[in-house]
């Protein structure tokens, strides 16, 4: 109880630089501080496809794909709530395994913001990479196995999706796509080893016939992961299938010439 009476008089102290902040100095984020959630959340122009930023010389072309992806087919849109830098770097792995279940909170309504921020226009079909943004139809988290979710109470990607969700209202089917196959340790793996690891683990037990999907995860790294759980809701039924990842890992800069 006093351990309580404590807690409550304590001013909140920031996630990622570990400052005091008054609650009444900002905008009522729940475990960052106004600077440190100006810094993250500004609004970036990003890649459609991948969620790289796309530098002013890209947006004054009028590209809406990276180059990597412009390269590439033409695939599903993501959109991301903060790039996976300093001093946010620390940000997924307290989400992870620290429960700091208010910071899904506040990532959920940043992946909202960076939506309802983008006045975008398109010419591309109803889902497509080239659409205008749209709100999916339902939120689905990349969901962990039943092994991991005892030993962390909770899946991390789920808390976002909630978050998120509320925000934009849209519901949340949070067990439409389970994880059925422990998959390990996959960072230590190359690309192609975790997709093999990976193409079998997921299933689609839901309905989600001729929908819209918003697919989301807390990092976006390679995009193994949600490339497979977009194939499986695919086959599925789904019409599309949109991302929507709390972090992403930025493009790395390109070699300077000699
Ligand atoms: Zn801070
Ligand atoms: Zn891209």
């Amino acid at each position: 109880m006093a351990a309580r009476a404590v807690s409550a008089f304590t001013p909140p102290v920031c996630i990622a630089c570990n400052c005091c902040f008054s609650p009444s100095m900002g905008r009522g984020w729940l475990s960052l501080c106004p600077p440190c959630t100006g810094a993250a959340f500004t609004p970036q122009t990003r890649c459609r496809q991948c969620g790289f930023r796309l530098g002013p010389r890209l947006q004054a072309f009028g590209w809406t794909r990276c180059r990597h992806c412009r390269a590439a087919p033409a695939s599903t849109r993501t959109w991301v709530g903060a790039d996976y830098l300093p001093p946010f770097d620390t940000l997924p792995k307290a989400l992870k395994f620290r429960g700091q279940q208010a910071l899904a909170c506040d990532m959920g309504v940043a992946l909202a913001h960076a939506f309802l921020q983008a006045k975008d226009v398109g010419n591309g079909g109803k889902g497509s990479v080239d659409a205008p943004a749209e709100e999916p139809d339902c939120l689905i988290p990349v969901p962990v196995s039943a092994r991991r979710l005892r030993e962390r109470g909770y899946n991390q990607a789920l808390l976002i999706a909630r978050s998120l969700g509320k925000t934009l209202n849209v519901p949340v089917k949070a067990r439409h796509l389970l994880k059925t196959l422990e998959t390990g340790r996959q960072a230590e793996l190359s690309a192609s080893q975790r997709q093999d690891n990976l193409a079998s683990a997921f299933v689609c037990v839901g309905d989600v016939e001729g929908l819209h999907v918003g697919l989301v995860d807390d990092v976006l790294t390679t995009g193994a992961t949600l490339s497979v759980c977009e194939q499986t809701l695919l086959q599925a039924g789904a019409a599309s299938v949109s991302r929507w990842v709390a972090f992403r890992t930025p493009e790395k800069p390109e070699p300077i010439e000699p």
